[in-house]
């Protein structure tokens, strides 16, 4: 048994805890005014605003929490915030919903960022004691003086990159960082086997359900080819681990998970 092992089998929940839980976090909202425009290279969207959630996750593996993604930055919050093509509003931080949890954050294990984009990186830097798990061109396309990963930059910095291939997060194929390059460099997905099944978190391979369902891209967007082919091998696991699909955007998947502060289990 390697040395990890056993430092997770030591720090195991008790036996009526599932391994894993999987909780979604509020990491606020944001009307994007034209949809179609904003979000599809090809217009096949509907027209007018829309409003989108920026979701983020809190997976417990035994003693362990995986944060994933960090959404908006948490000085946005309280009022709403114009940015041109979307006006942003962020309620309560992610630090605050930890505290109703029962945990602060530096409980938390291991930051895990699907991409670049500042919706996902905002409050990463909140959490300078974790490992940050990142795709390595994500990570290096970041340098600069608002750098979200400052606290990773160092040269003993607790730092994970993926390029390429999967990272099994915990150890024990419980949850899976996957490869799904295309709207960054080193995009990635996540997949969490929960004891009731499986659930799939989109990253922003999907903006919305119409992404899905028309294999939409967006205009802002590393490779288009290469997203599609995520894509495809999206789909390809949920059919093969009959997953429940989330896309982290997608105000209409927010029943998928029990509301806050309850968990998946
Ligand atoms: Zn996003």
């Amino acid at each position: 048994m390697t040395a990890f092992l056993a430092l997770l089998l030591a720090t195991a929940a008790p036996a009526n805890r599932p391994m894993v839980e999987l909780t979604r976090l509020d990491c606020g909202s944001a009307t994007i005014k034209d949809f179609n425009a904003f979000f599809s290279d090809t217009l096949e969207y509907p027209a007018g605003p829309r409003r989108i959630t920026d979701s983020c996750y809190l997976v417990r593996h035994m003693g362990h929490y995986l944060l994933w993604d960090t959404g908006f930055p948490a000085a946005l919050k309280g009022k709403p915030n114009d940015m041109g093509a979307l006006v942003v509003t962020i309620d309560k931080t992610i630090p605050e919903q930890l505290a109703l949890l029962g945990l602060k954050p530096s409980d938390i294990t291991v930051v895990g960022i699907s991409h670049m984009h500042g919706d996902h990186v905002g409050q990463a830097a909140d959490f300078p004691a974790a490992k940050l798990l990142v795709g390595k061109a994500d990570f290096e396309q970041t340098v600069g003086p608002k750098d979200p990963f400052g606290p990773w930059r160092g040269a003993n910095a607790k730092l994970q990159l993926e390029h390429g291939g999967d990272i099994d997060v915990f150890g024990d194929g419980k949850v899976i960082a996957l490869n799904m390059p295309g709207h960054t460099p080193d995009h990635m997905a996540l997949l969490v086997k929960l004891a009731s099944g499986n659930v799939l978190l989109t990253g922003d391979l999907y903006h919305a359900t119409e992404a899905r369902t028309l294999k939409g891209v967006p205009p802002f967007n590393t490779s288009r080819a290469d997203t599609l082919a995520s894509m495809d091998r999206f789909e390809r696991l949920a059919r093969h681990y009959n997953a429940k699909v989330i896309i982290q955007h997608e105000p209409r998947d927010i029943a998928k998970l029990p509301t806050f502060p309850a968990a998946a289990r």
